[in-house]
């Protein structure tokens, strides 16, 4: 098969993990005959340096002509103070809502060899795997008014959280799609006890699970699901939520991996291309060291194989030997214990191609 793939290196380490990434695809597709065509764009900070613009058109253009996206990270202190509309992050929003990725999947999965490197007990998060699906495109981040006005004489603020069925609707089917391809059990998270927006949540969740006899569905408060992530991970299998719950809920489940060098995510929508990113930023203080764990972007690039390219064996195959890399103890500075050998970003990718071969 050939396909083209939009890279956007981004900022700091992205540039790095993208490019350990792409090493990696081309011996891949070398193994199993495909052709990988790369276009590369600019995003985030380095467009705003290069264009006054952290989102430039031809971007766009680029990544709705490809099959799959790559995106490495954007941002970092230069840019910091930059007015709001030329802040690398700005890039990051656009692009999920020019290509209309209204999904984000981030799969949290944990590698019993390093259940240690985890602020969590062993037991606890021993081969945990779990999906969390959050919806990337609508609720309080999205929601108008969002202003500061004057209220009873002095300054408010107002954000407002606002969900019309029809995109509750398209996320929870694409959380019951992804149970069914799992073990069949589907978390929907929501604060129906509180909000009117996930009243509505609620119900839309019950109309659609009559389509979906054979899944397990749960409601789950998200004060509730905050604790329970951290109490008992292995409860979960895919976890549907809203923007904001989904934001929070990911992040505190990325912990239960032990570091964020190592989270892979996928953002999706209705049509290709699919956005695939780590979940990691672009880690300013350690750019250019040949320190970064590349092995976040690189287990992206095979959700992009299975879900972008329907390549189900190729990203089987790139996971494992993700996961044997680990077995076998090779580790990069942020996952490593005291007294172990710290590979540099090279070195770790080296180690990928040899287990592929394998
Ligand atoms: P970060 O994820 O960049 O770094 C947090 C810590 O984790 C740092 O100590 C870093 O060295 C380490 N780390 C992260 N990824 C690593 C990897 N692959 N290998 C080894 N160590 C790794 O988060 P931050 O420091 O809060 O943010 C830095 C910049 O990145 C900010 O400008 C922020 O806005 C941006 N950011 C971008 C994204 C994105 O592009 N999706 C996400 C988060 C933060």
């Amino acid at each position: 098969m050939n396909k083209t793939i939009t890279v956007l290196p981004g900022d700091g380490i992205g540039l790095e993990v993208v490019k350990a990434t792409t090493v990696v695809l081309d011996k891949l597709a070398e193994l199993y005959g495909h052709q990988f065509e790369y276009k590369y764009a600019d995003i985030g900070g380095s467009a705003i340096d290069k264009y006054e613009d952290p989102l430039p058109p031809e971007t766009v253009e680029s990544c709705k002509n490809s099959d799959g996206v790559l995106l490495g990270a954007v941002g970092g202190p230069k840019w910091d103070n930059h007015p709001s509309g030329l802040r690398p992050e700005q890039g990051l929003l656009g692009i999920r809502k020019a290509l209309q990725l209204f999904a984000n999947l981030r799969p949290v999965t944990g590698h019993e060899s390093l259940t240690d490197s985890s602020s969590l007990k062993k037991e606890v998060v021993d081969n945990v795997d779990l999906m969390i699906l959050r919806e990337l495109t609508g609720g309080i981040y999205f929601g108008k008014p969002q202003e500061r006005r004057q209220m009873d004489g002095e300054e408010a603020a107002l954000d407002t959280m606002v969900y019309k069925k029809s995109e509750i609707a398209r996320i929870v089917r694409q959380g019951f799609e992804m149970a069914k391809l799992r073990r069949q059990k589907l978390t929907s998270v929501d604060k129906a006890n509180v909000l009117e927006s996930s009243r509505l949540w609620r119900e839309t969740v019950e109309e659609i699970k009559q389509d979906y006899p054979d899944v397990e569905l749960e409601h789950m408060l998200v004060d509730n699901a905050a604790m329970q992530i951290i109490r008992d991970p292995k409860q979960f299998d895919v976890v549907v939520t809203g923007n904001m719950f989904g934001d929070i809920l990911s992040d505190a489940a990325s912990m239960l991996t032990g570091s964020l060098g190592m989270l892979p995510s996928a953002s999706i929508g209705e049509q290709a291309p699919g956005l695939y990113e780590p979940v990691h930023g672009s880690a300013p203080d350690i750019e250019g060291q040949g320190k970064a764990n590349p092995l976040a972007m690189i287990s992206s690039s095979a959700m992009m194989l299975k879900y972008s390219f329907g390549m189900l064996e190729e990203a089987e195959t790139l996971d494992r030997a993700v996961s044997d890399v680990l077995s076998a103890g090779h580790r990069t500075g942020d996952i490593a214990k005291e007294g172990e050998t710290i590979l540099s970003t090279d070195e770790m990718t080296e180690k990928v191609i040899e287990a592929l071969k394998k």
